[in-house]
């Protein structure tokens, strides 16, 4: 199969917006989803990486860790299922890369108990003990974010239910079915932080959500739902704030320096599981939706493959031309059918031949729609040009690496100028090069 690659909003235009009610998932209840074999990277988060403290041949009881770091900044790695160790290898990872992963073959017959967090550790040590990274795509260890700067006073938690990216589903339906265990997160978050209130972010287009978790939060003193205007990217940390609590967020993405602390539904929901169920992150939501014949939110176990999900969904419609991680907006291209779900994923999208755009590239017209559609007031357009000159000292000068990565300029740009990809790039490069230069410093 021939998968093209993809960046964010690259094909995404108006005529397929006539896909969102096609690709729209319609199931009622979320499905629940249990492979034969899990491949768990090791690496599921931004930080120092993990080593595997297992090996081939060895047992494991699900939420028993497989990987670990000492560095505060790294997400320990569970395995999601029970079973034994058969295989330790490179396997697929996004953009075409690999990374290093345990495989579990899973065994039914073994009916062992969940491994469990022990009950005596501390709100914060539960969290770090499960694992838990941003599961709103950032995948920063959470238990670091709950310990910022002693000169931050936090005054609110924000749990972000936006989930603004056209298609993906999971938490609607998370919010749908455990909203009681999300806000307990919100409330853990607040006793952690020492803040007052909890104000929970959804767009008005989940009226089933909304309802659900203003039903949650009656019971509990200082927590608001707010419904949001639907409108992307509501869900981006900087937008939310501006339309939540009308504060404008750092550049430099230090949101917390506002006084609002800002985490995903899903990662609220695992934070209430650490703590009061001692559960680890093993499981998560995932919307798999588009040109496959049964589309739906499932329940999966972290380390299962595409493949499976796909061939659980009843196949392709057609034949399939880009598969894409993430939303249509943010999200990248899956090219190998292998490649394991981790922490940071919640949506599959399938296009076939028959709804892919076409779009070639023509020189930029100086129409400045990407300026105007930018949420964080950059010039994508300038940026852009410098990069393809190799000029990353003006990409710098750009504010390249304030780039939310949202694709809103490669969506609305007439050339079809590939922006988004290209601006991610440049902000990359830059931050490797002052990392290098760092360490020459030290
Ligand atoms: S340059 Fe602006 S519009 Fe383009 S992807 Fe980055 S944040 Fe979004
Ligand atoms: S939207 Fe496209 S054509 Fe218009 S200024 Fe930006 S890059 Fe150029």
């Amino acid at each position: 199969m021939k998968i093209k690659q993809f960046s964010g909003g690259f094909f995404f235009d108006a005529s397929t917006n006539k896909l969102k009610e096609l690709f729209q998932v319609k199931q009622n209840n979320v499905a629940y989803f249990e492979p034969e074999k899990v491949v768990i990277p090791f690496d599921q988060h931004i930080g120092s990486p993990n080593k595997l403290i297992k090996k081939v041949g060895d047992f494991v009881t699900k939420g028993e860790i497989i990987a670990k770091s000492s560095a505060d900044i790294s997400g320990h790695v569970h395995t999601s299922v029970t079973g034994k160790v058969i295989a330790v290898c490179e396997v697929p990872a996004l953009g075409g890369k690999t990374q290093t992963a345990a495989v579990i073959k899973r065994d039914p017959s073994k009916n062992t108990a969940e491994s469990l967090i022990s009950p005596d550790f501390s709100f914060e040590k539960a969290v770090r003990a499960a694992g838990i990274v941003g599961l709103g795509g950032a995948t920063f260890p959470t238990h670091v974010k709950l310990n910022p700067a002693s000169h931050i006073d936090v005054k609110t938690i924000i749990l972000n239910g936006a989930e603004c990216e056209p298609f993906i589903a999971s938490d609607d339906f998370l919010m749908q079915k455990e909203s009681r265990k999300i806000l307990r997160g919100g409330e853990i978050a607040r006793e952690i932080l020492g803040a007052k209130t909890i104000l929970v972010g959804i767009e008005k287009d989940k009226p089933k959500a909304i309802t659900a978790m203003k039903k949650a939060a009656v019971k509990i003193p200082n927590c608001h739902v707010i419904p949001l205007p639907v409108k992307y990217p509501q869900g981006g940390e900087g937008q939310l704030l501006e339309t939540l609590i009308a504060a404008e967020s750092p550049l430099d993405g230090r949101s917390v320096e506002t006084g609002a602390f800002t985490i995903n539904v899903a990662t609220a929901f695992a934070i209430s599981e650490s703590v009061d169920e001692r559960k680890a992150l093993t499981h998560r939501y995932v919307t798999i939706c588009g040109d496959v014949k049964m589309p739906q939110v499932i329940c999966f176990p972290l380390g299962t493959q595409v493949k499976d999900l796909i061939d659980y969904c009843g196949g392709f419609i057609g034949t399939p031309s880009r598969v894409i991680h993430g939303g249509p907006m943010m999200g990248k291209s899956v090219t190998d059918l292998a490649l394991p779900l981790t922490k940071g994923s919640n949506g599959i999208i399938v296009f076939n031949e028959a709804h892919d755009g076409k779009y070639p590239e023509s020189p930029c017209i100086r129409c400045n729609r990407c300026v105007a559609v930018c949420p964080v007031r950059l010039e994508p357009q300038n940026i852009d040009l410098a990069y393809r000159s190799g000029d990353l000292f003006t990409c710098d000068q750009l504010l390249a690496t304030a780039c939310i990565n949202c694709g809103c300029c490669t969506y609305v740009c007439p050339a079809r100028r590939n922006l988004a990809a290209n601006i991610t790039q440049a902000s990359g490069e830059i931050k490797q090069e002052k990392e290098a230069l760092a360490d020459a410093n030290k």
